[in-house]
């Protein structure tokens, strides 16, 4: 079964490579400047007959696809007995002799293999067009008429006539046949075509090409056409380097002349748009098993980042339309290639360092300390930092200093203070979990460190901007460069900014919110018998408390408002406000039972709100929280008097 599924499934994209090749051939083909006008305009119209029905066949349903080819291949064997028959009658004298008029061969035996030819044909034919009526045998001794005649020496004007009457017959039944299909053919069509209506109406554009794609398994066919033409071309000159070296002894080729005919191949693995589709593709399945071949080499599981299939061949796509890669002359377009292809290398080196960066992240903060599990992350780490400098120093060696270079250059140096940031991160948080001791300080100096990257970062998505616009200024300003323009100033500039600017306010919010929430000393007589519920260690020296009465390391909680607003525990707002005001008194999970009761009375007694007013009011910039915060003072008294009344449960 599974096996039956596989060989449709290679069936349907090898039966659509075909259309792909005709689309390539047609406009490949060179206009005939030479001709008149009427014949020119004919031409055109035939290539676009010819790309239309490409088109319609590649987007056929499996069902369809099979049933166009069977009945193309009816047609071309009905072609094929006729044209026998006709060359039959014409040229062979079956009882003479010597047989054939142009061919040597014994003559007398011939009309057996004739007979059985036909036979298979006419067989052939209508197993093909599924015929089951009793035409079915007439078709076939229709089609063996003209050789009977042959055999039994009819007059020659007679045989001519037989030829003729038969293949009459047979194209006036296979108009017969066909018509009678094509309402099947029509509603194929329309059921194809209302399914895409739909698709588009309901789920738009972009999920209907994404589908369309998917079911005709266009990258498939793309990557077989691709690799078959190059390998068709490859022959082709390999042959005729053998032809021009017939008279040396050596079997295998120069080096030279392989090299030639390597920079030929891809000269013309990239001359159409279609083509250069055609390359993505394989580009696509390429860098997909790189990707998967890395995960799995240092061990990640993130399903996001399987993407580098995806992200590579559109990359490459985007590049070869932005600089205009088909339509150069051929020497052009082979340096034009490689220029891009070294772009492309630099962006897949990012893409590797984005899927690195948290493997070491999660390594280093879990404390895992298995070597085994260190060592290929760090590996893949040294190389993005070794390879971006080795490719660079090779690059400025060779070419002069120009936008292209400079882009590289500046991809690449990027990449190497990413990786920095990343493994000074690691060591930092190596470091931290070799001492025991809790490093107060060690989140501030991984923020700065990761904010120091992320300024590096948005200055280099300005310098690549400016070196943007100076080539579409100077060197080519095409439409599809100036909307890549737009897009990296939106991803790489705009949205950057926005993300370091909302980090800076996260910790800045969050830092101001721990500080409002009162602390608890622990002292010789005061000591809190619970442990944090983030770290899971005992308090030494101070705890936080929340308003649902939660106590952690003012380091973890803060922590953990970065990341979002509420108690870990129990899910309440961690700012004191009216919706904590009316759930608090509910809470009573993992409560603190402080044993003794007299410090707790006193913060709850005044110190700690009164430094939560002061500070609230006095540091506080921005009018949203302002007004929250004004609204909490209203309801300040009735807050602690909740408070109060909750400790004298506890005491209870
Ligand atoms: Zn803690
Ligand atoms: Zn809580």
């Amino acid at each position: 079964m599974a096996a039956g599924q596989r060989l449709r499934a290679v069936l349907d994209v090898a039966l659509r490579v075909p259309p792909v090749f005709i689309i390539d051939a047609v406009v490949n083909s060179r206009q005939d400047a030479a001709a008149g006008y009427p014949s020119l305009l004919g031409q055109l119209v035939l290539r676009l007959l010819g790309v239309l029905a490409s088109a319609v066949v590649l987007v056929l349903s499996r069902r369809a696809l099979f049933k166009f080819y069977t009945i193309t291949t009816a047609l071309v064997i009905a072609a094929t007995s006729v044209l026998m028959n006709y060359y039959t009658t014409l040229h062979i004298n079956l009882n003479s002799p010597s047989g054939l008029v142009d061919l040597p061969s014994s003559g007398s035996s011939l009309w057996m293999p004739l007979i059985v030819l036909q036979l298979i044909f006419g067989i052939g034919f209508i197993t093909l067009l599924e015929i089951h009526s009793v035409f079915s045998h007439l078709i076939i001794v229709n089609m063996l008429v003209p050789a009977v005649g042959s055999i039994i020496e009819l007059p020659p004007e007679v045989q001519e006539g037989l030829v003729i009457v038969s293949g009459i017959v047979l194209a006036s039944y296979t108009t017969v046949c066909l018509s009678l299909r094509f309402k099947w053919f029509y509603y194929c069509t329309k059921y194809t075509f209302l399914l895409m209506k739909h698709m588009y109406q309901v789920y738009g554009l972009r999920v209907m090409l994404e589908d369309a794609w998917k079911i005709i398994h266009f990258s498939d066919v793309l990557r077989v056409f691709w690799l078959s033409r190059l390998a068709a071309q490859a022959v082709f000159l390999v042959y005729m380097v053998r032809l021009s070296n017939a008279g040396e002894a050596s079997y295998f080729m120069q080096w030279s002349d392989f090299w030639e005919l390597v920079c030929h191949l891809l000269i013309s693995g990239c001359d159409s748009t279609l083509t250069v589709l055609g390359m993505s593709a394989v580009i696509s399945s390429i860098a997909h098993y790189l990707g998967l071949g890395i995960l799995a080499f240092i061990g990640s599981t993130e399903e996001e980042d399987k993407r580098l299939g995806f992200v590579a061949p559109v990359l490459f796509f985007i590049l070869a339309l932005q600089t205009g890669l088909s339509g150069l002359k051929p020497e052009e377009r082979l340096i034009r290639l490689c220029r891009n292809m070294c772009l492309l290398l630099t962006a897949i080196l990012h893409f590797i360092h984005g899927m690195t960066d948290p493997v070491l992240m999660s390594l280093s903060a879990s404390h895992v300390s298995s070597f085994r599990r260190h060592f290929p992350v760090l590996l893949i780490s040294t190389f993005l930092f070794v390879l971006p400098i080795l490719l660079s120093c090779i690059l400025w060696h060779y070419y002069a200093l120009n936008t292209w270079l400079f882009a590289v250059s500046a991809f690449c140096v990027e990449l190497c203070l990413k990786v920095i940031v990343s493994l000074t991160v690691y060591t930092l948080f190596m470091i931290d979990g070799h001492y025991s001791v809790v490093w107060e300080k060690l989140d501030d100096y991984v923020y700065y460190v990761r904010s120091t990257g992320s300024i590096i970062e948005f200055i280099f998505g300005v310098i690549m901007f400016g070196n943007g616009a100076y080539t579409m200024m100077f060197e080519s300003g095409s439409k599809i460069r100036a909307c890549m323009m737009c897009l990296h100033a939106y991803f790489n500039i705009y949205l950057q900014a926005k993300n370091g600017w909302k980090t800076f306010i996260n910790r800045r919010t969050a830092v101001k919110k721990i500080n409002s929430l009162p602390e608890v000393e622990v002292s010789e007589n005061n000591e809190i018998d619970d442990v944090c519920a983030i770290c899971y260690q005992e308090f030494r020296t101070s705890a936080r408390v929340t308003p649902c009465h939660h106590y952690f390391h003012a380091l973890c909680l803060r922590k953990w408002l970065y990341i979002q607003d509420t108690c870990p525990m129990c899910h309440q707002k961690v700012y004191i406000d009216d919706e904590s005001k009316e759930t608090a008194s509910s809470s009573n999970n993992n409560v603190l039972v402080v044993p003794n009761e007299e410090p707790l009375q006193d913060l709850v007694d005044g110190e700690p709100e009164r430094e939560l007013d002061g500070h609230d009011l006095s540091e506080d910039e921005s009018t949203e929280e302002e007004e929250e915060e004004w609204t909490t003072e209203q309801h300040r008294s009735t807050s602690e008097d909740e408070f109060l009344h909750d400790l004298d449960g506890l005491r209870d």
